[in-house]
């Protein structure tokens, strides 16, 4: 028999490339526990994403269960202008240009000191003395020792081969590109025509970025739509500063640890990686781990014993989902790769050290925000199989899962973005509601289907919440014993 996908709470998020394209693995994919498909947009032509993203919705539709798309945007990330590759030795001083002058007065200005460019006006403006300059993922190092209007004079500390077009990290500059460059503006709208369930924004420094691009969004989509759920990526160290107001401006968060263990010390990030989960929930915010989690199986079809402990430990830690980055689009173990990342996660949460029992906090109280919490109570108490709600927005669905209970949470919509969007959500299964009329029958529906998929039996426990309706604020809390 087919392992039941739908036992396992925590969600898994992959990264799709060259690997894991075609409908055939996707649905491989999904059928092993994947549920939200990562689309990055530093890679990858418009037709090449416009087809598998075809591929996906197919593949999720004959399996049958709730897939969302993230679409992930490249954000502001400076990179080399060389010409040729430069060799910079570790011990010797160099000069760093930006693009805002032309490469003849950039030439005319060095001399015969070496020196490199970087691709983004005015960052040389932007950078101080001190600063630390690190180029291909920190392989080499540069500090900042003197500037002039014109450049910064830096000592080489780890040197290399600097080749064209690599990426620049600056922990301690406030880098001079907006959160959304034009590439990211002209990706978003490729992505909305596509109907994309999430988006991501790389680099975000603080709380306005994300309102600015929720409110373009809108413009684009009308007032009317469900929009795309914005998903801030934590990679710098100017959103650590800012975390409390990116959390309530956004909708979810990636602890996007790649970026951020060159940014920050890489000794910290594991304890960085606790305290962005923690506030995230406390903050109702659904919230990723992405980075290396398996990422030997890029080439090996097991996982080393520390990459298990750290997907153990995120799903301890009760993130709501672990990813996979180059593991599932350029390896040679795609499917292998969710198969274990799920296994983990359904070893884990049934292990005495995930533990749920204690019901988490929510950073702000509401009416919604304490029904939600005595529904909780109520499951615990009535030792409840399932906690079953009607929802448009998911909103009550992601406020139960926040509380991280027992019990299944089943979630029926009638909105498909909704359906899509609760892929991401832990322990949530959402189902369609599908020409249904009222709330009840919606309800009776996706009893019916959680029992086909063998998430209930007959003899199981099941509270059921009706919630608010247009017409007044109208609530229903019942336990009803299937039969
Ligand atoms: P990020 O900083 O956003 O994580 P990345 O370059 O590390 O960017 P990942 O999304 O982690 O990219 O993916 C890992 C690798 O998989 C990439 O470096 C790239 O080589 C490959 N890849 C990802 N998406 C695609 C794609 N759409 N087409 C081809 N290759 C891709
Ligand atoms: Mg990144
Ligand atoms: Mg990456």
């Amino acid at each position: 028999m087919e392992k039941n996908i739908f036992n396992k709470k925590t969600k898994i998020v992959a990264t799709l490339g060259p690997s894991s394209e075609t409908v055939e693995v996707l649905e491989q994919m999904i059928r092993n526990g994947l549920n939200v498909m990562r689309f990055n947009f530093s890679h990858g032509a418009y037709e090449w994403h416009e087809q598998v993203m075809k591929n996906v919705r197919i593949a999720a539709k004959n399996v049958g269960v709730p897939i969302a798309i993230l679409a992930d945007l490249q954000g502001p990330r400076v990179r080399t202008h060389v010409a040729e590759e430069v060799v910079i030795a570790s011990g010797e001083t160099i000069r760093l240009f930006d693009v805002s002058q032309t490469d003849e007065e950039i030439a005319q200005q060095a001399h015969d000191v070496k020196y490199l460019t970087l691709d983004c006006p005015h960052i040389v403006d932007a950078i101080s003395v001190g600063n630390e300059i690190l180029i291909e993922d920190g392989l080499m190092k540069l500090k900042a020792v003197d500037k002039t209007e014109q450049y910064v004079v830096c000592d080489v500390v780890d040197g290399g081969t600097v080749k064209n077009h690599k990426g620049i990290n600056i922990p301690d500059a406030s880098i001079p590109l907006p959160t959304m460059t034009k590439k990211d503006y002209d990706d978003l709208a490729f992505a909305l025509a596509h109907d994309v369930d999430y988006i991501a924004l790389s680099f975000v420094r603080n709380g306005q970025d994300i309102v600015d691009v929720r409110q373009h969004m809108q413009k684009i989509l009308g007032e009317e739509v469900f929009l795309p759920k914005i998903v801030s990526k934590i990679e710098c160290k100017e959103a650590l500063g800012n975390l409390e107001r990116i959390l309530t401006a956004t909708d979810a968060v990636m602890i996007a640890r790649g970026d951020l263990g060159i940014e920050m010390d890489p000794t910290t990030i594991a304890i960085l990686e606790k305290d962005i989960l923690e506030k995230s929930i406390h903050h109702l915010r659904p919230v990723i781990v992405a980075t290396q989690m398996l990422a030997s199986m890029e080439h090996n079809a097991r996982p080393t014993r520390a990459e298990v402990a750290d997907v153990t430990n995120a799903v301890a830690d009760h993130t709501d989902a672990v990813m996979l980055s180059g593991e599932s689009s350029m390896g040679a173990y795609p499917v292998e790769s969710v198969a274990t990342m799920a296994q983990i996660a359904a070893h884990t949460e049934c292990s005495p050290y995930d533990d749920i029992h204690e019901a988490m906090s929510i950073a702000f109280s509401s009416e919604e925000v304490r029904i939600a919490h005595a529904t909780y109570d109520f499951a615990k108490e009535m030792q409840a199989q399932a906690i079953v709600i009607y929802s448009e927005s998911g909103y009550t669905g992601r406020m139960l899962s926040h509380y991280r209970p027992e019990q299944q949470i089943i979630v029926v919509t009638n909105r498909q973005k909704t359906y899509n969007q609760l892929a991401l959500v832990w322990g949530v299964q959402s189902f369609l509601a599908e020409g249904k009329e009222s709330r009840e029958e919606c309800i009776l529906h996706a009893i019916d289907t959680a029992k086909e998929k063998g998430i209930l039996y007959s003899g199981d426990l099941v509270i059921t919440i009706l919630g608010t309706t247009k017409k007044g604020k109208k609530l229903t809390l019942t336990g009803t014993r299937l039969v």
